[in-house]
């Protein structure tokens, strides 16, 4: 497949005229945010913004409504938000977010920073398209479920297993040599698909493109291949760390994190990570602390709770955000939570338009103003699509 448009994927440069207004990605490479970084976040998202942060489901930032793209830079930039303004687009890494914290064969966020200074350091990687994405995983499989272009998941405490176009690829690395071998993958897909923008935006989009770049790699599977894609729990709640300390995963309905809250969660001064569920975790707390960010915190929305219906919901931007949204998506979505019509258990098989009101689904569901579907989640997802005649309920 190649394209015959550009690759488009926004960042601070380069913002994405939506319907709503100028709208910026910004990448955080592991998720990790420092509590200054999350202040400066907060800080443009009401000064400059619609005043709230979104999460995506790479575990970035988005900014909506932006009014002044050359402040939001230099803020960015000061805060160590826009180390490049030559690769700020190619920086998609996500890693575990648990990982040295709680459980996991490895601590890879270290893996995950130098993959995306390795990045940064090579001119030619810039012309990765935006869409490429890294996965670096502690060995717990939550990561490379996302199936990355990319990618590195744990077998032991020191070997990683090498993954490319969302499968293991049987090659074997250790901890010192993971980051070339990512970054000489992506050398790989760039040769394969060739310059300019009408090339494959997706490693898997290249016939045979896996197998083209571990021949470039030049070096011997090692391992049987892992099988991926298992379920994995959401870090939601209390996470006891193995160092005694305390992580909360918190999760933020719909992606949208107001700016107070996120200025609330700036103050505990803790690394915050950023997942791609959209969601936070909150780490090294003492108890005590930790109790209290949950007991200030859930009220202002964010859930602790992992039978919240909330966590089985996520929608595409609709309206007003999107011109192709035949409807306020989030809004309906919203109201069905809110009126217990999104359920526990799994879903009837069915293939159903109902109005907007009636829609009653159990399970992970997505809903979308239109047949596009963007942000819907990998793995099984009722699709909830907005349509003339009101939603069309399709459990595959
Ligand atoms: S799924 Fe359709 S309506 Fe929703 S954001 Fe994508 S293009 Fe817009």
């Amino acid at each position: 497949m190649t394209r015959s448009t550009p690759d488009s994927c926004p960042g601070v440069l380069r913002l994405h005229q939506a319907a709503d207004g100028p709208l910026a990605r910004i990448r955080v490479p592991g998720g990790r945010l420092a509590p200054e970084q999350l202040q400066a976040l907060a800080d443009a998202a009401r000064d400059l913004g619609n005043g709230a942060l979104e999460l995506t489901s790479r575990g970035n930032v988005q900014l909506r409504q932006v009014r002044d793209a050359a402040a939001l830079a230099d803020r960015l930039g000061a805060a160590g938000l826009l180390p490049s303004r030559t690769h700020e687009r190619v920086r998609n890494i996500v890693a575990s977010p648990l990982s040295g914290r709680v459980g996991g064969w490895a601590d890879v966020h270290g893996l995950a920073a130098d993959l995306d200074a390795g990045l940064r350091a090579d001119p030619r990687l810039a012309d990765l398209p935006g869409r490429v994405l890294f996965t670096v995983d502690d060995g717990r499989g939550d990561v490379s479920t996302l199936r990355g272009d990319i990618g590195i998941q744990a077998v032991a405490a020191d070997e990683f297993a090498v993954l490319l176009a969302g499968a293991d690829t049987g090659l074997r690395v250790s901890a010192r040599e993971a980051v070339e071998v990512m970054l000489d993958a992506a050398r790989g897909f760039l040769d394969l698909r060739g310059t300019g923008d009408d090339g494959q935006w997706r490693l898997h989009e290249i016939p045979g493109g896996a197998e083209r770049v571990v021949e470039a790699l030049d070096r011997s599977p090692a391992g049987a291949p892992l099988e991926l894609g298992a379920a994995h729990d959401l870090p939601i709640g209390w996470l006891d760390q193995d160092n005694g300390l305390v992580s909360l995963g918190a999760g933020v309905p719909l992606g949208t994190l107001p700016a107070r809250t996120a200025e609330f969660l700036a103050a505990v001064e803790r690394p915050v990570f950023v997942t791609p569920w959209r969601s936070l975790v909150i780490t090294d707390l003492d108890e005590g602390p930790a109790e209290t960010v949950v007991r200030v915190l859930a009220p202002m929305g964010l859930i602790f709770d992992a039978q919240s219906p909330w966590l089985q919901v996520s929608a595409c931007a609709g309206r007003p955000g999107c011109a192709k949204s035949r409807t306020d998506v989030r809004a309906d979505l919203a109201a069905a939570v809110e009126s217990d019509r999104v359920r526990s258990g799994t879903p009837e098989p069915a293939r159903i338009v109902v109005p907007a009101e009636d829609v009653t689904v159990a399970g992970r569901q997505h809903w979308s103003g239109c047949e596009r579907r963007c942000g819907r989640p990998t793995g099984p997802v009722t699709d909830v699509v907005a349509t003339p005649d009101g939603y069309r309920v399709d459990t595959h």
